[in-house]
């Protein structure tokens, strides 16, 4: 029996801009779904934007435009953000998976882990003040724990770095008549408007504050 050795794999840098990070997204072959995927879902936005919007996969529309939150679900998130005040430069969109799964099933969690990567440079590359989890599953991904959206929406939580994530509801809960969903989303993204405006305490303070208080009692 012959033996051959494969030549090792040059190690691989860290993406430095956004433009970078779309082109690694685009040639992306680290899990199943980039096998029928249309076209990959990066993101929309810049650097500069001071809050980030996650939500959880592309499905069919997103996969048609390459875009995040496209078609019905877009509609509403586009309406809500301008009801609160949120401006197109001050946000930057994506989601977890960039690759639309087959049949529009769950993600599997190997894509999940897989595709961590390019969510964990955006974050990286974007240092938002707010990160928005829209729905159930973004939600727990990010706070690395199952939970229910009905249970934490509104909270301010200190991730990452300072970083405030405010869960909330998923558009497309306001698109199924989800009778809280449209409610809650208008609350908790007028609560981040707030905390950038500096009305609201960030997801740090808000935890001193309630530390102080359990001390205090
Ligand atoms: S889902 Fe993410 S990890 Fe999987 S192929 Fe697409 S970009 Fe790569």
């Amino acid at each position: 029996m012959t033996t051959s050795s494969a030549p090792a794999s040059a190690p691989t840098e860290p993406v430095r801009t956004l433009r970078e990070l779309e082109r690694a997204v685009r040639s992306c072959t680290s899990c199943d779904l980039h096998q029928d995927r249309g076209t990959p879902v990066v993101g929309q936005g810049t650097e500069a934007a001071r809050v980030m919007l996650v939500g959880s996969v592309p499905r069919r529309h997103e996969d048609l435009q390459g875009k995040p939150f496209a078609g019905a679900t877009g509609n509403v998130l586009d309406n809500l953000l301008g009801e609160v005040g949120l401006t197109p430069e001050e946000c930057y969109r994506t989601t977890v998976v960039k690759c639309r799964p087959r049949d529009d099933e769950p993600a599997p969690m190997a894509s999940v882990e897989a595709c961590s990567t390019h969510l964990d440079a955006q974050i990286r590359l974007i240092e938002p003040e707010i990160i928005v989890s829209l729905g159930t599953f973004t939600t727990s991904v990010l706070l690395r724990r199952q939970v229910s959206v009905e249970r934490v929406a509104g909270y301010r939580l200190d991730i990452r770095n300072g970083i405030t994530l405010i869960p909330t509801y998923h558009p497309v809960d306001v698109v199924r008549g989800v009778p809280q969903a449209a409610a809650a989303m208008r609350r908790d993204l007028a609560a981040a408007r707030a905390v950038l405006d500096g009305r609201l305490s960030t997801g740090a303070q808000a935890v001193a504050e309630l530390r102080a208080r359990m001390s205090s009692s």
